[in-house]
């Protein structure tokens, strides 16, 4: 959670001097005891409540190191024994957390290739992270992206022992990978080897970045799509999943999964799903289906067997975890096959209007087809977040796919519930109509998300039909 903290306050009467912190009127500019400038700061405040690695977090602050790739904080302290707090000078930087997906392949790994150098730093230096999220990089006004916030998992007397070298790689190669178009697949799958463990330390996946610069290259991202999921304004973690992979050159699949069963349990039901779809689905394309019903039949497949890795997954660990899922399987760039389970949803924009695809598998959708309540009344009723079917609880799943013939101009839209039930459909239709390009869309979206109250978390995927 983050917050801005400024000592511009017109409110008050008087500003305290930074260096002598004498109280000045606010007319003045210069502090009337010490003769510094007076001019207002403000600060970046990252909190945390992660009660086991204060202790490494502080022991790495009293280190005060100094590196291009990382912010230094002015402070980190505790407050009331439970939670974090990180303090950096805020001068109008962007968070990555902000950023829609796909990024050009050289953002991505010049990414990759600023943060395998400053683990490598840390590393020389006795410290290591537990892990690397889009919400511990910040970016500058350069454009430049730095580390902070850092979530440390243990100071070292000397440097970090070989054996726990690549323990954040994992991290940086799974976030990354977010960030890749989804053409890119020489890219996406080198990342995918860096989150699976291939690399034995920063700097053996730096030096391996470097050698294959030339081969990522490849231009802009497509320019039609975008992807972005974020956690709300309520919630401190974020459940929803999304995805997506060139299954082969006529085939493209999307993915949008909204997880249930808190923590270690929604967030790997979502991500579970997304990878089993995905993997699934390029499987099957290799044995080149023909025909529509064929494709259909490759859904259904992957959608049951994410529904059985994921209800395996909640019977090894004892709890109940479940995800809504909505895909779209796009062929030749002009057939949509979308599917869902439960209540994310997808949406035809064409024409400056929005379409609803998919039918929510709820309890209020149900009881508005069949005439009880209002459209309107099931958005705000006590029972509306009732699903009658999600992946991962049952045995068996059943999901409904609906065909699509695209236009071009064609824009496909699929979010989680954290999106319809912030910002009315007219509303996301207006967004649409006002943003062509897709990945300011989908901040956009966000947004009217967090304007609508952002009680949930939101994941939206746009994809332009060139
Ligand atoms: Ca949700």
């Amino acid at each position: 959670m983050f917050y801005l903290a400024t000592d511009a306050r017109p409110d008050r009467p008087t500003r305290k001097c930074w260096e002598c912190e004498t109280e000045n009127d606010r007319a003045v500019r210069e502090c009337i005891s010490c003769n510094a400038p007076l001019s207002d700061r403000r600060f970046l405040l990252a909190t945390r409540w992660m009660h086991e690695r204060f202790d490494a977090t502080l022991a790495w602050f009293d280190k005060k190191l100094e590196h291009p790739g990382m912010l230094r904080p002015v402070d980190v302290f505790i407050h009331n024994e439970r939670q974090l707090f990180t303090v950096v000078p805020y001068s109008g930087e962007g968070l990555m957390l902000d950023e829609a997906a796909p990024l050009a392949s050289t953002r991505v790994i010049d990414l990759a290739q600023r943060l395998a150098g400053t683990l490598a730093f840390l590393h020389n230096n006795g410290v290591q992270l537990a892990r690397i999220k889009p919400a511990n990089l910040i970016i500058a006004r350069d454009n430049s992206v730095r580390l902070f916030d850092l979530e440390v998992e243990a100071v070292h007397d000397g440097p970090v022992p070989e054996a726990h070298r690549n323990a954040e790689l994992n991290s940086v190669g799974h976030m990354l990978r977010r960030y890749c178009d989804v053409e890119d697949t020489e890219l996406q799958t080198f990342l995918r080897a860096a989150w699976e463990g291939a690399f034995s330390s920063p700097a053996t996946f730096g030096r391996e970045v470097d050698k294959r610069y030339e081969q990522f290259v490849n231009g802009g991202p497509t320019p039609t799509i975008a992807g972005m999921t974020d956690v709300g304004l309520v919630r401190q973690l974020n459940e929803d999943n999304w995805g997506w992979r060139k299954l082969s050159d006529r085939a493209r699949l999307y993915v949008v999964a909204d997880g249930m069963g808190g923590h270690d349990g929604g967030e790997v039901a979502s991500e579970l799903a997304v990878e089993t779809i995905c993997r699934i689905a390029e499987e099957q394309e290799k044995l080149q289906p023909a025909g529509l019903d064929a494709l259909e039949e490759l859904f259904d497949h992957a959608f049951q067997t994410a529904n059985n890795t994921i209800k395996e997954h909640a019977e090894e660990k004892g709890n109940d975890m479940g995800t809504t899922l909505v895909s779209m399987l796009l062929l030749e760039g002009k057939t949509a096959l979308v599917a869902n389970v439960g209540d994310s949803r997808g949406y035809l924009f064409r024409d400056r209007e929005l379409h609803p695809v998919t039918r929510d598998h709820s309890l209020v959708a149900k009881m508005v087809e069949r005439g009880r309540i209002t459209a309107e009344e099931a958005r705000t009723h006590p029972h509306s977040n009732i699903l009658l079917r999600t992946v991962g609880t049952e045995r068996d799943v059943d999901i409904d796919i609906f065909r699509v013939d695209l236009q071009t101009g064609d824009r496909v839209i699929l979010c989680s519930d954290g999106l319809w039930g912030e910002v009315e459909d007219r509303d996301i239709q207006e967004i649409l109509s006002t943003y062509s390009d897709p990945r300011i869309a989908s901040r956009e979206l966000v947004k009217a998300a967090h304007h609508g109250g952002g009680k949930d978390n939101v994941t939206v995927v746009v994809v332009g039909i060139p």
